[in-house]
């Protein structure tokens, strides 16, 4: 007998991004609502149909979403600000407002924030509770997709986002953490017993609450809040109408440290991730065992890559397993949301030497199978098994080479191929005097507007409907124009606008060895937006120059410094689909050698400032602070230490940063060891100027000065004003004025007036200083 399987979530946008088209095209006019609510239902029959066909015995329900699973929560419990229930819109589009805000006939609101889902690249809308908000069971949408299922012959279990997480990411009105009393807490409680005891009436079998934020540190009062939480929620399960199970699904790490305190509480069902939590999750098991009446669902195959499962792993761990407990589900190890749908239609990747290698959404609904046929059978079994054989072939250690020259580079690494001499602030002393820039310098963050001509540009190169030399003298007249502009509004240092590049990633990985690129990868960001990351295949090396040829161009023509543009391996690497045989440490530094060569290139061919983005470095700090250093921070930040130690002292390096949230690792930013880091910081407060003087940082820092994500202009009164305040924190000899990010996702018609304003707030700080 095969053992149950089960699916955490399963990806929504669809196979061809056809929700994506169906709701962008309502937001244009396109569309009517209607189109949307039937594009939305069919995909969620062909999800559970292509599950029921793959064998899944416990196929989620309530995963869809138009938007978010965070929001639909929110929206579910009645944590719906005043501000958008006044707007008096129908249902979808008071989700629409609350996701990408509203300007309209009814109103004019700004969004929810948006923050990163843990470690992931999806971002979830930040519930907002204030002191008027109820807490009461508004709803009905699990219940609905639950009956829709039903309907078609699927036997679904409801999946929502638990309690003790929806508490967890809730913020105050100004984003400030809260302090939940104990009535809210009461009524959140109420609320999800209400849920269950809806479920048993309608006759579902399990119910799966996910509490991802189990496996972060605990602070004070967390175990008691998730224990008044679910001793309520715990006891509507079972009542004179019937009986539902709870599956408290845990994902993105470990709950060793409350795994004791779950088991005792008697859950029916505890989801455990058994990859990236894998050894202490299983440490925890053996500890404590497991009770009676508790299923152990064992996340086994990976979410969070696209690689196949090695089932030689992963019926080790559930042979392990089965030495705790006989009652196993083999599960996903969370929800497959964050992979792309399915590896079949790859037609770039060769079908038999590459293909087989992964697992999308859909291949992973095999792997349950097959880890499901095979987690029960006996030793010849698995022997006599096609499956299992032919999965092994996949892990004999023949699918690529190591390179031999990034093998001899790696090895002949010395110690002080990590340090950049002189010490800074002689560097900094040095470069004062070669670049002779004016106090408070101007610069921007690298991208100018890629506006829908640049785009359509280079969508005819790529339908060949125009030749490489047109699309090239195309990026040189861009470039000549936004070099005159640049110089016309009296920037000190420039950019080249990074016309050229259809991404910050992509555009490196297409100049490396050891990169593969899909057609239809796609993962959903944020709302409908999609990321198509590319594939670390083999070990990494520059093919050929990536960046010299368009920098040393933009130097040519102007007497100002051109600042060259590259992206560092900390950022390609979390922006890519990393290899799983070797770890993260070592693809990182074959990166950063290809990105130290760029920069060797850029400072031979005349380029005297680099700037070397690091956008995504804090999104893979682990989620437990005791990880911090040892399991990241300790070679990621050496790695890009490597990238420019080799530059002579009169090179200026630059660094940037999409956020400010790096008060807690301001130290691990200055050990960089970078001349200069521009970061946001025009929309969060300034206490990240606070922790710079208190931590004596010496990287000189340019705080975002306007915000580019809205279209407004900033008056130059209120850029003055900014840097009145940065000034009263910092240095003014170490303070460079520039915007909060790159500027491609604006129009010129903002750009330039902004920058205008900018330009002539420097100036009249600078004339008092
Ligand atoms: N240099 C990049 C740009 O300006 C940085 C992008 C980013 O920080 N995400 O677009
Ligand atoms: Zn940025």
């Amino acid at each position: 007998m095969a053992a149950i399987t089960s699916v955490s979530g399963f990806p929504r946008i669809g196979a061809h991004r056809e929700l994506k088209r169906a709701i962008e095209g309502y937001w244009k006019g396109e569309r009517n609502l209607d189109e949307v609510r039937r594009t939305a239902a069919d995909l969620r029959a062909r999800h559970w149909q292509l599950q029921q066909e793959a064998g899944v015995d416990l196929i989620p329900v309530n995963d869809f979403s138009y938007y978010d699973q965070v929001l639909d929560t929110s929206i579910l419990l009645g944590v719906v600000p005043e501000r958008y229930r006044k707007l008096g819109l129908g249902p979808e589009d008071t989700l629409f407002a609350m996701g990408r805000g509203y300007q309209g006939e009814q109103g004019d609101v700004t969004a929810l924030p948006m923050k990163k889902w843990f470690t992931t690249n999806y971002h979830y809308l930040v519930p907002e509770i204030d002191q008027d908000t109820k807490i009461v069971l508004e709803g009905d949408k699990p219940f609905k997709e639950f009956q829709e299922a039903r309907e078609q012959g699927v036997a679904a279990k409801p999946v929502l986002i638990g309690p003790y997480t929806f508490l967890k990411l809730a913020r105050g009105p100004q984003g400030e953490l809260l302090d939940p009393d104990p009535a809210l807490v009461q009524d959140l409680a109420k609320a999800y017993a209400t849920i269950l005891e809806r479920f048993i009436g309608l006759d579902a079998d399990w119910v799966q609450l996910d509490e991802p934020y189990l496996v972060l540190d605990k602070e004070r009062g967390d175990q008691d809040l998730f224990e008044t939480l679910y001793q309520p929620i715990l006891k509507a399960r079972e009542s004179d109408k019937g009986k539902v199970r709870i599956l408290l699904n845990t994902y993105f790490g470990h709950v060793g440290d409350c795994y004791d305190q779950l088991a005792d509480l008697g859950f029916d069902g505890i989801g455990l991730d058994l990859v990236e939590g894998r050894d202490e999750n299983l440490a925890a098991l053996k500890e404590h065992g497991v009770p009676d009446g508790t299923t152990i669902f064992a996340g086994l195959v990976n979410g969070r890559n696209i690689w196949r499962n090695d089932y030689a792993v992963s019926l080790g761990l559930l042979d392990a397993l089965h030495q705790v407990t006989s009652n196993v589900v083999v599960s996903t190890a969370c929800s497959l949301l964050h992979v792309p749908y399915t590896v079949a239609d790859e037609d770039g990747l060769d079908a038999d030497t590459v293909r087989p290698h992964f697992a999308f959404a859909l291949e992973k609904l095999g792997e349950l199978h097959d880890l499901a046929q095979l987690a029960d059978a006996d030793e010849d079994q698995r022997r006599s098994s096609k499956a299992l054989a032919d999965n092994q072939r996949l892990f004999d250690g023949s699918r690529v080479q190591p390179d031999p020259q990034v093998q001899q580079r790696l090895a002949g690494l010395k110690d002080e191929d990590f340090v950049r001499t002189p010490a800074r602030p002689e560097r900094q002393r040095i470069q004062a005097q070669e670049l002779g820039l004016p106090l408070l310098p101007t610069t921007t963050i690298g991208s100018f507007p890629q506006t829908a001509e640049v785009r359509a540009e280079r969508a005819r190169l790529r339908k060949k409907e125009i030749s490489q030399e047109d699309y090239d003298s195309f990026i040189a007249r861009k470039i000549d124009q936004v070099i005159d502009h640049q110089e016309q509004i009296g920037l000190d240092v420039l950019v080249h606008g990074e016309f050229e590049r259809n991404d910050m990633v992509e555009y490196f990985g297409q100049n490396l060895k050891g990169y593969l690129f899909t057609r239809n990868a796609w993962v959903q960001s944020y709302g409908t937006r999609c990321v198509k990351p590319p594939i670390v295949w083999g070990d990494i090396s520059r093919a050929r120059p990536i960046t010299v040829r368009w920098s040393s161009y933009a130097q040519s023509r102007t007497n100002h410094v051109v600042k060259g543009m590259l992206t560092g391996p900390v950022t390609i690497l979390n922006w890519s689909w990393p290899r799983e045989d070797i770890n993260h440490k070592q693809q990182t530094r074959q990166l950063a050698l290809a990105i130290r060569d760029e920069v060797l290139d850029l400072e031979a061919a005349g380029i005297r400032i680099i700037q070397i983005d690091e956008a995504a470095l804090r999104e893979k700090l682990p989620l437990r602070r005791s990880d911090w250093h040892s399991r990241y921070l300790d070679w990621a930040i050496p790695a890009f230490r490597l990238v420019h130690s080799g530059v002579k002292p009169t090179t200026q390096i630059h660094t940037h940063m999409c956020y400010s949230e790096f008060n807690d690792i301001i130290k691990d930013i200055d050990a960089m060891d970078a001349d200069v880091i521009s970061f946001e910081a025009s929309r969060s407060d300034l206490t990240v100027l606070d922790a710079i003087q208190e931590a004596k940082f010496e990287t000189e820092a340019g705080p975002g000065v306007y915000d580019i994500h809205s279209p407004r202009i900033p008056s130059t009164e209120e850029i003055v004003d900014r840097i009145h305040a940065i000034l009263k924190k910092l240095d003014a000899a170490k303070v460079w004025i520039n915007p909060d990010c790159g500027l491609k996702t604006r129009g010129d018609k903002e750009t330039w007036p902004s920058l205008e304003h900018m330009v002539a707030a420097a100036h009249q700080v600078r004339a008092e200083l």
